[in-house]
């Protein structure tokens, strides 16, 4: 795929990397993985990608590090996948699932039965082992209707720890009221799941989830008592109000500078 990609985008361009994710972003749509609903959500993603800085701050840094705390601690931790996460990051995210042992769901959005088996197909050709929520998406999500509420009766269902990178904020809010602690990857800090979920990563789900396993295998001798420390002295306000700061700092430098034209 990377090689493809560099036909039509060449390396030295200066958004390279911003690129090749859209590349990756319209294969996934064109072989049925992503819809395009999914193409939009990440045009706003990369909005506020540009105005953080493309990057991860501290403030995803704190997050990331609090969410490997609470994977690696809880007794049934479940990452949801969805389309666009498949697309841009099957490979780290198995590898973050087999890290801290947590099990895959295919959990989407705009449900179809063929697009849930895609995105099994591309989890398991990176090596996953078990994905859930193919055939046997079986439970609701009490709240929320029609085929967005279907989950595995032995996966979200029972979670008692959820990531859901890139969610809706319905979602979120039902999940948290089923009594789960939610770990959201949302470049948005504004949006309502960023807003609902325990523990919000304001950063790119390509950064977020190689940062989480990073942690979760630099933590990986801590006890449980540790490591729920780590979790409950996390406050998602402030990470938040952080992420915001940085965002309006960031932008007032950056008039200033063009301003004097001293911006590069
Ligand atoms: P909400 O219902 O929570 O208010 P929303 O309606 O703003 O969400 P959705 O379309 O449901 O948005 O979800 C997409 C979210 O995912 C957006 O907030 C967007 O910023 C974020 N997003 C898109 N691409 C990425 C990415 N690559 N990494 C992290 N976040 C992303």
């Amino acid at each position: 795929m990377q090689e493809d990609i560099d036909i039509i985008i060449p390396r030295s361009h200066p958004r390279y990397e911003s690129l090749l994710l859209r590349e990756l972003l319209v294969k996934g749509w064109r072989e049925g993985i992503v819809v395009t609903e999914g193409l939009l959500a990440h045009g706003r993603g990369e909005c506020f990608d540009y105005l953080i800085g493309e990057r991860s701050e501290d403030f995803a840094l704190e997050a990331e590090r609090a969410a490997a705390a609470a994977l690696l601690s809880a007794k049934r931790p479940v990452i949801s996948v969805n389309g666009n996460t498949a697309a841009l990051a099957a490979e780290s995210i198995v590898a973050l699932a087999h890290e801290v042992g947590a099990l895959l769901e295919v959990n989407l959005f705009y449900r179809t039965e063929e697009r849930a088996k895609r995105i099994a197909q591309v989890l398991y050709k990176h090596g996953a082992e078990k994905v859930l929520g193919v055939y046997d998406a079986t439970a609701s999500i009490p709240g929320i209707h029609h085929a967005r509420g279907k989950v595995s009766p032995h996966g979200i269902y029972v979670a008692d720890t959820v990531m859901v990178p890139l969610e809706d904020g319905d979602r979120t809010k039902a999940l948290k009221d089923m009594g789960k602690l939610v770990i959201a990857i949302d470049l948005n800090p504004l949006s309502r799941t960023a807003m609902t979920a325990d523990i919000t990563i304001v950063d790119n789900v390509v950064r977020a989830i190689p940062n989480i396993t990073r942690f979760a295998r630099q933590m990986k001798r801590m006890n449980r008592s540790e490591l729920r420390s780590i979790v409950e002295s996390y406050d998602n306000r402030k990470v938040l109000s952080k992420a915001l700061r940085h965002i309006a700092e960031r932008l007032k430098k950056m008039a200033s500078e063009i301003e004097l034209n001293t911006y590069v």
